[in-house]
């Protein structure tokens, strides 16, 4: 039997943020597109992960015309908080007249205004498709096949694949192995992240002898609760009560304390893959780099990468130029390596300064003089706000 498949200009693999910010952008671009996502709507509209669209971000969608997505009704509406060294608060202090926008904008939100936008503007979004794979990447037109959940096989030729499914996803994995090269640093500390139900109270980061540790809004009565742990520990080696424990010993004050709903460990680590492209697969977000939790710009440049490659499709689709699907992974590479260079010498500030046994109280001072000019300079202060604000 001869195969038909379906037709688009691009597939895009993953309604994350990076594939669902894309498929915004081509959709009102009038370019086709269909997005293949593995799991069902309701897990994808879960997912709980960052907190904040910083202000280039806020500024790119509301280009767009997509303003709304970044709206949250439930979130807090404020950035507060400080930073405990040695169990004292230094508060942050933000320029009210600077132009800090960025908002609170739970990730989970995000992906389910970016959603709904697609779906009323009649996007094609195709949840639970099963083992997606791109193929014929280096042809003259590429093929992305899965099955949907009745087990019907089905495939979609295009121009161009967007791998935006990632970091454990298939479209990278669908590059030979020696086409790409992976860059990465794995740090020898993790942090363990908590879900609380209780307001974040203190609100903000404390450096401490015992390791660093946090305590961030994410709503009325919501807080993502971290704590820097060895690289090998588990989520059973902290009961309840050893983190509320921790939580006091490092903020040095009295915390709130409630119901645990999700503890996990993440791992610390900066991993770029260069090039961002191979063939008609171009790589977009976790896919193609990771950053640090610490430096809270997972979300940035997964939205950096997603307007870069739409106006490179746009300019190639509408005036067949190329330069810029030619220039894509430059571009992007550029954009990554400054924010691993940041979020490298935050994670470092931050983790190794409250370690005695690294360096000592040197550490410790340069952390503290650091953190201190952060809040003096407005441009720095307001980088470290949306820092603050965004951690997980
Ligand atoms: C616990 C945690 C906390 C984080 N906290 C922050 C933070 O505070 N600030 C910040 O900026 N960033 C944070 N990040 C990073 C941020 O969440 C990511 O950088 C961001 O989600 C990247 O978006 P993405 O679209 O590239 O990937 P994802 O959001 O991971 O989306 C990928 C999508 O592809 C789908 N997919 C995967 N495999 C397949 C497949 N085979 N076929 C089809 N679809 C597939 C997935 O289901 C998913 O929907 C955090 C990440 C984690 C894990």
């Amino acid at each position: 039997m001869v195969e038909t498949p379906e037709n688009t200009t691009v597939v895009i693999v993953g309604a994350g943020v990076a594939g669902l910010t894309l498929g915004n952008f081509l959709l009102r671009s009038g370019i086709g597109c269909v997005v293949v996502e593995k799991h069902s709507r309701a897990y994808v509209e879960q997912r709980q992960r960052a907190g904040t669209i910083d202000s280039r971000g806020v500024r790119m969608f509301r280009e767009w015309g997509l303003e709304d997505v970044t709206k949250d009704g439930d979130a807090a509406s404020e950035i507060t908080g400080g930073i405990w060294i040695d169990e004292v608060m230094y508060p942050m202090e933000f320029d009210e007249d600077d132009d800090n926008d960025s908002v609170f904008c739970p990730q989970q939100v995000l992906v389910r205004n970016l959603t709904d936008a697609f779906l009323l503007g009649g996007g094609d979004l195709r949840f639970e498709a099963l083992d997606v794979t791109p193929q014929d990447l280096l042809g003259a037109r590429a093929l992305v096949r899965y099955r949907n959940t009745d087990g019907e096989a089905k495939a979609i030729g295009c121009d161009f694949v967007a791998g935006c499914d990632g970091f454990h996803g298939v479209s990278r994995a669908s590059v030979p192995d020696d086409a790409l090269t992976r860059y990465s640093h794995e740090y020898k500390y993790s942090w363990l992240s908590v879900l609380a139900e209780v307001s974040a109270d203190p609100s903000g980061m404390a450096i401490h002898d015992r390791g660093l540790a946090g305590m961030i809004p994410r709503g009325a009565n919501a807080s993502r609760l971290y704590l820097q742990c060895p690289a090998g520990d588990t989520p059973e080696q902290w009961p309840d009560e050893r983190i509320w424990g921790e939580l006091r010993a490092r903020f040095g004050i009295e915390v709130p304390t409630g119901r645990i709903v999700d503890k996990r460990i993440v791992p610390l680590r900066c991993v770029v893959f260069s090039p961002m492209s191979h063939g008609r697969l171009y790589l977009l977000g976790d896919a193609a780099h990771i950053v640090p939790p610490m430096s809270a710009k997972g979300i940035h440049l997964a939205l950096y990468d997603a307007e870069t490659f739409a106006r490179a499709v746009v300019k190639k689709v509408r005036e067949g130029d190329a330069s810029l699907l030619d220039g894509y992974s430059d571009t992007c590479l550029r954009h990554i390596w400054n924010y691993q260079a940041f979020a490298a010498w935050i994670t470092e500030l931050m983790h190794n300064a409250g370690d005695a046994t690294y360096e000592g109280e040197f550490r410790k001072e340069i952390a503290r003089a650091e953190l201190e000019r952060q809040f003096t300079s407005p441009t720095a202060s307001r980088l470290f706000g949306e820092l603050s604000a965004g951690l997980l």
